[in-house]
């Protein structure tokens, strides 16, 4: 669709209305066959089209937990249904930073924590989980927006309008039309910005004529009735899709309403909503976008109009929100990962894969090894597994049933079908299963950094953080009953350790209880919970708890992070799981003799390696610590007699481990220093005639400034144990006495 001369289409804001990235992390089962997956219900259509309690409380759960530009990742990571509220009891935060309701802590000090609420960042703006007001104020004015349209434009059908992580979007169809005098058709009507501006200006009327929101019962055949009678084909569908009665429907407006501009307006919907239009914030709404995007997201349908909308409590709140929103868009991860040449999706190889240049790829690298250490270090054991694997695999693990939608097709081996894998928990289970295991070999800790292959449809798919195909930090722990709270405390302490590596100490935890459609027994499900809290309150952790919001096969705790510019991601997830080691009937041979099942844990740190990149260059903005910096250091030869002393220089470092670069020297000094700067390089060092001489190097860092001179042990000393240490230079040289050398800041 073209808005402002831009041809703009897209299906779903990867962002607000998708699904939470939680499906990277392990997905595993969805919930039954009968459940709607979080994904299937996100793909459909959200919000106002529902009509269960239930369902409502899903979809809240579902928007909440993804933030714009951010990962929201519901608490479900294997695409299953929340049964429970999401609103659920949050216990009170102990080092909670903040006033709001956020459930947030951070593992540094209390007095730390203290000086950072002083940055603007750190002050929170509220989520439609933590606050009912918020989610009703979004979710009625995206009907008031819907009656605005239609005020405004008479042909427009309606379609969804669900409230999403900062505000709300109303999908829109708009028919041709034919000119009543005359009989010619009128193409359809592109909404523009001056149209946003009109429809603003509409709700503005609405809001301020202070009209009451009634909600009416009905039976199914007298909503089919009256959707008919104002011919919405579409309210049609979503009012077949709608499995239970009664059908609610909320007006606005009332038979006695006479100011307002006239009649009342209704929609198909479940609520929940403010009771009169004047409580809604005027000044705190603002419509944003303009968007393409297909009905029920099929490519085979109607192409509607989407309006983004965001809404806050009050006009400070939406302040807060656009200047996060600038922030947010200086960092994106898709243009600094171009910038700095990180990474690219290749339209020639398809949407969705990702190719790892080779500075992306040092990152990685520099990210796995440190993994692979930790995780050793912690008594894990590294593994591999293949990426194809036969179907009855995926039969048994229960995949092909109930999580197809989420692989790709199969393929023919010499009359064999096989699948590529979507996860990798089923390998680890014929790994188990491949021997007799005895109660004295248990825990099993099985790390494997298992690339995995899911489908996503395109319109989905975004930069690094939805993508097809991607590496899982993936583990899976076989323990005995008595052995799971120790374990959960490892994997607890052990994702702190890992997190923290990379700048982020201050999470958010929430802890998943039984649902009412689980498997296992009362006793395991008793003892498996017990053991989570047990967990985090040896940890003494701070954490919210999701009553019936675990997974069908286990209960779990998520883990989201926050990153520099306030926004929340999940990441982490630990969930036990009573139904694999079932369904491929895993035993261990206990103290008595008898054939027992172990419990599994499926656990990720970091959920996607891919995404979690792309987090990290956002948190960072390209910045990357010293240890991470794909060139750590920079040296810039001011003549051609220094430059086989500065390749010297990069070979000592590169036998250190170090990565050092030589600037080629084609350019002037100045240019040189600004490519430096421009690719984020942490440390330069301009070399002249008297560094060789003196076998020194004058080192600048691009953050503190200039450090001085050092000789080049010296400096190659300090570089290493800082990339050891994961620490950013600071020493200020001594050397040499007479230091005059010429330096970045000399230019
Ligand atoms: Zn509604
Ligand atoms: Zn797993």
């Amino acid at each position: 669709m073209k808005i402002g001369g831009s041809i703009v289409i897209i299906m779903a804001t990867i962002l607000s209305t998708s699904t939470s990235w939680c499906r990277s992390a392990l997905a595993f089962l969805p919930a039954s066959p009968s459940s709607t997956s979080v994904s299937s219900v996100s793909r459909r259509s959200l919000g106002s089209i529902t009509n269960s309690a239930n369902n409502a409380r899903r979809m809240a759960a579902i928007s909440s937990h993804s933030t714009l530009l951010g990962s929201g990742s519901s608490s479900s990571i294997n695409g299953h249904s929340r049964s429970g509220s999401a609103m659920a009891a949050i216990k009170p935060a102990r080092f909670s930073i903040n006033t709001s309701s956020s459930r947030l802590f951070s593992t540094a000090t209390e007095e730390e924590t203290a000086t950072t609420t002083e940055s603007p960042t750190e002050i929170e703006l509220p989520t439609n989980d933590s606050d009912l007001t918020l989610l009703k104020i979004r979710h009625t004015s995206a009907h008031v927006m819907a009656m605005a349209v239609q005020r405004l434009y008479p042909e427009a059908q309606v379609t969804i309008g669900p409230w999403i992580a900062n505000g709300f979007y109303y999908d829109f169809y708009f028919p041709t039309t034919t000119n009543s005098t005359t009989g010619e058709v009128i193409p359809s009507r592109k909404l523009n910005e001056d149209d946003l501006k009109a429809i603003k200006k509409a709700m503005d009327k609405i809001i301020s004529a202070d009209l009451p929101i009634v909600r009416e019962e009905v039976t199914r055949e007298e909503a089919r009735r009256r959707i008919e009678l104002i011919n919405e084909p579409f309210k049609l569908e979503i009012l077949d899709s709608i499995q239970s009665e009664p059908i609610t429907i909320y007006s606005i407006g009332d038979d006695t309403t006479t100011s307002g501009g006239g009649e009342k307006w209704w929609d198909l919907c479940a609520g929940p909503h403010v009771e009169r239009t004047s409580q809604l914030p005027k000044k705190a709404i603002a419509l944003e976008s303009v968007a393409g995007a297909y009905w029920r997201g099929d490519e085979s349908r109607e192409m509607l109009q989407r309006i983004y909308a965001t809404a806050w409590k009050d006009v400070n709140q939406l302040k807060l929100y656009k200047k996060r929103m600038e922030e947010a868009k200086k960092r994106d991860h898709r243009i600094l990962g171009k910038k700095l040449d990180l990474f690219s999706i290749q339209e020639d190889a398809g949407g969705g894969l990702v190719f790892w240049h080779p500075k992306g790829s040092t990152i990685r690298r520099k990210i796995e090894d440190f993994w692979k250490t930790q995780h050793l270090e912690q008594n894990y054991d590294i593994v591999y597994t293949p990426h194809i694997a036969n179907l009855d695999l995926w039969k048994t693990s229960g995949h092909y049933d109930f999580y197809r939608e989420g692989m790709f097709d199969q393929m023919d081996v010499e009359n064999e079908i096989y699948q590529i894998k979507p996860m990798n928990c089923p390998f680890h289970c014929l790994m188990f299963k491949d021997d007799i295991r005895s109660y004295r070999d248990l825990p099993f800790r099985w790390g494997e950094l298992g690339t995995v292959y899911r489908y996503e449809r395109s319109g989905t798919l975004h930069g690094l953080m939805r993508v097809r195909g991607f590496t899982q930090d993936d583990a899976h722990i076989f323990c005995l009953p008595e052995q799971l709270q120790d374990e959960i405390v490892g994997v607890l302490k052990l994702t702190q350790s890992i997190l923290s590596r990379f700048g982020f100490d201050k999470y958010e935890l929430m802890l998943s209880t039984r649902p009412s459609k689980s498997v296992g027994s009362d006793e395991i499900w008793d003892a498996a919970t017990k053991a989570l809290v047990g967990a985090l309150d040896e940890l003494g952790w701070t954490y919210g708890v999701d009553e019936g919001g675990g997974a069908f096969y286990g209960p779990k705790i998520d883990l989201k992070i926050k990153d520099a510019i306030g926004r929340t991601w999940q990441c982490s997830t630990v969930q036990c799981d009573f139904n694999l080691p079932e369904r491929f009937d895993l035993e261990y041979v206990s103290a008595e003799g008898t054939r027992e099942r172990p419990i599994m844990v499926h656990r990720a740190i970091f959920g996607s390696i891919e995404r979690f990149f792309g987090i990290l260059i956002e948190n960072c903005a390209g910045d990357f610590p010293f240890w991470l910096a794909p060139v750590q250091m920079k040296l810039l030869p001011v003549t051609d007699a220094v430059f086989d002393y500065c390749k010297d220089v990069a070979a000592k470092a590169a036998l250190l481990g170090l990565r050092v670069e030589v600037d080629r020297g084609n350019e002037r000094l100045a240019k040189q220093i600004r490519n430096a700067e421009q690719g984020r390089i942490p440390i330069m060092s301009v070399v002249g005639m008297k560094e060789l001489e003196e076998g020194t190097l004058a080192v600048r860092s691009r953050k503190l400034g200039d450090l001085g001179s050092f000789t080049v042990d010296d400096l190659l000393a300090e570089l290493k144990r800082c990339d050891v240490a994961a620490e950013e230079m600071t020493m200020i040289g001594t050397l040499p006495e007479n230091n005059e050398g010429e330096t970045a800041s000399s230019e």
